[in-house]
């Protein structure tokens, strides 16, 4: 919906802002607590973007928020400076900053240690501020006497003091702030965002370098923080040290899962249900101290009911009405009644139908022609402790060649794979892909020479849909593995769409596009996860089983497609289904308790004695 009406999302909200004075007093609200729910909702919104759109849950905001909002108050306060805007935008430089610094610490962990790392970070500033800094940030008294707003405007001059004048200019700032969040997660910078939060080990695997994604996130977030802070002060006409206490963070996490997460405007939302309430049943009701209690049952109940917020369930609500309710869509599972023989046969001929798509050419063109090795690991050893997984590989594969590996389960194959595209580092060893010794580099650098691989276990971006899913793996072609185009619309990004319509029609996934990922089909899936490999049109190609779990109809519809797309590029096949195996490759590698046991074409392997007893079991004879 954002994306066809680029700009309704602004000029409602633009409208809400201005209609607000003259509805919410009707509906009781005072313009104090509209003030305070707009400060809370612009603090919220970089909030949003760091939790909400990159999945980054910190309760360390307050040490943002604190610094923005003493850093201007002090600037407004002690030193003579009277420009207020100017303020706010220094509080803000510094709160990103702090940010950075701060994000750069926190961002080596991820999950439940990011999290840990932030409080503690919040409590060093809350002590900070409290005792060292206590003569620059007044201790618990805060920074009393910070000035409002006021703008000559040369025949008169325009004072926003308070109550409704102060509303319009919290309302600008928080339109702009709407704004500028619009057009990040719009851009290719909020996709990869989203991309993160959804599955970060594919997002580094397709490309993209995200820690410096995440720090983006993070230093946005602060800035947001740093800028509110500052208004905290200049609505109060008072900084407060508050400001910097956990239970800010707290708070805005809160507000946060109660409007909804990953919506922007979820935090305003959830600010006003929260202070509406507080005013409530503090003031109306007289509930004192209490109130608290009662809005704890509140939360806990909204949070239970309501998974997504009040603007996920609001968003659930209009889908179910309009029976546009594709999330619950279950997959399509085909059961026809038939036998395996029977499906395959009838797959056979159906698929032999379908048009095939000619592949995107690999990227590094100036190696066309040249059939010298692309990959060549030498002793490639691997050990997990004590355990070898995989020992001594001398392994070469030739540009354009379509190498097969079979092996045993725990042979090493998925280890050997994971050393090829850095995954792992090997014990010792050393691997080449085109030239460049690439041991020991970092899979996203891998992948950006050309080397990707598709997965045994599905690593999709399970809450975008099939389109998104690949945008955001030719973005990473396209834009490289780190770029801050925060305000491009991605749309305008040249050969992107060509490059998505492509790669779909190439793994016959064009007619669902749009449809989320958890919808697909299981077959659907592996072809995407296959999609995902091919994307960024890679000189050499590994598929870790690509054929596993597949029914037979889905099989014969994988090797159709894994021979298309082979056409002018390298690639390496784990697979189980020796048949299916053996009719698509060159050059088998067999490998056996880690070490190489033998390689040659299919017809030499299926005839190797030593591969029958050692391995097959005799099970290839014809
Ligand atoms: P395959 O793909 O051929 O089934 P793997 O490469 O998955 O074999 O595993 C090879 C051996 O390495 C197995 O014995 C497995 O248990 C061991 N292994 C794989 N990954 C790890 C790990 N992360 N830690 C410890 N042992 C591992």
């Amino acid at each position: 919906m954002i994306k066809q009406r680029p700009f309704l999302v602004e000029t409602l909200t633009a409208i809400g802002l201005i209609l607000a004075p003259f509805i919410l007093p009707y509906l009781g609200f005072a313009p104090n607590t509209v003030n305070r729910i707009l400060v809370w909702g612009l603090f919220g919104v970089g909030f949003d973007i760091l939790f909400g759109f990159t999945g980054l849950l910190s309760f360390g905001q307050s040490a943002l928020y604190g610094t923005g909002g003493f850093v201007a108050a002090y600037l407004l306060t002690r030193t003579g400076f009277h420009h207020v805007v100017s303020a706010l935008f220094i509080g803000m430089i510094a709160a990103a900053v702090v940010g950075y610094l701060v994000g750069l610490v926190a961002l080596r962990r991820t999950g439940i240690y990011f999290a840990m790392i932030t409080v503690a970070i919040a409590e060093v500033f809350f002590f900070v501020e409290f005792n060292p800094l206590a003569d620059w940030t007044g201790g618990e008294n805060g920074l009393p006497g910070v000035p409002s707003p006021s703008f000559d405007l040369g025949f008169t001059t325009v004072h926003f003091t308070n109550g409704w004048s102060l509303y319009g200019f919290l309302a600008f700032w928080y339109f702009i702030g709407i704004v500028i969040a619009l057009r990040i997660i719009r851009s290719p910078v909020g996709a990869v965002l989203r991309a993160i939060r959804d599955n970060p080990l594919r997002a580094t695997a397709v490309g993209h370098n995200i820690h410096g994604y995440k720090l983006t996130a993070f230093v946005i977030a602060a800035a947001y923080a740093g800028f509110a802070g500052g208004l905290l002060g200049i609505m109060q006409a008072f900084m407060p040290p508050d400001a910097f206490m956990f239970d800010t963070s707290a708070q805005l996490v809160m507000q946060t899962a109660i409007g909804g997460t990953g919506t922007l405007f979820g935090p305003l939302l959830g600010a006003a249900v929260w202070l509406s309430l507080q005013d409530f049943l503090q003031a109306t009701l007289g509930l004192g101290a209490a109130w608290k209690l009662v809005l704890g049952i509140v939360f806990v109940l909204l949070v239970c009911f309501l998974r997504h917020g009040i603007i996920g369930g609001l968003v659930d609500l209009y889908a179910l009405a309009t029976g546009k309710n594709k999330q619950v869509e279950e997959p399509v599972e085909e059961t026809t009644g038939l036998t395996a023989e029977e499906e395959q046969k009838i797959a056979e001929a159906q698929i032999a139908k379908v048009p095939t798509v000619a592949p995107l050419p690999p990227r590094h063109r100036d190696s066309d022609g040249y059939k010298g090795p692309i990959l060549q690991a030498t002793g490639l050893t691997k050990r997990y402790g004590g355990l070898v997984a995989n020992s001594d590989i001398n392994f070469s594969v030739n540009h354009g060649e379509l190498r097969g590996i079979i092996g045993p389960n725990g042979a090493g194959k998925s280890t050997f794979f994971k050393m090829l595209t850095c995954e792992v580092p090997p014990t010792s060893g050393k691997i080449v892909f085109e030239g460049n010794d690439i041991t020991g580099m970092t899979v996203t650098d891998v992948c950006q020479l050309g080397l990707t691989k598709s997965y045994q276990v599905n690593q999709l971006f399970s809450q975008l849909t099939v389109r998104d899913n690949v945008v955001i793996a030719v973005l990473a072609e396209l834009r490289g593995k780190f770029r801050l185009d925060m305000f491009r619309n991605i749309e305008s990004i040249p050969g992107l769409t060509e490059q998505v319509d492509h790669t779909l029609a190439m793994v016959n996934l064009t007619p669902r596009a749009d449809t989320p990922v958890a919808s697909l089909a299981y077959g659907e899936k592996r072809r995407l996860e296959i999609g995902l490999a091919l994307a960024n049109s890679p000189s050499l190609l590994l598929l870790d089983e690509p054929l596993a779990g597949m029914s037979p109809r889905e099989r014969v519809e994988t090797v159709k497609l894994l021979k298309s797309i082979s056409q002018g590029r390298t690639m390496i096949i784990i697979d189980h289904d020796m048949d299916s195996l053996f009719e698509l490759v060159e050059r088998v590698t067999v490998l056996q308790e880690g070490r190489v046991l033998v390689e040659g074409t299919p017809e030499e392997i299926k005839g190797n004695p030593t591969v029958q007893e050692a391995y097959l079991g005799g099970v290839l004879e014809q």
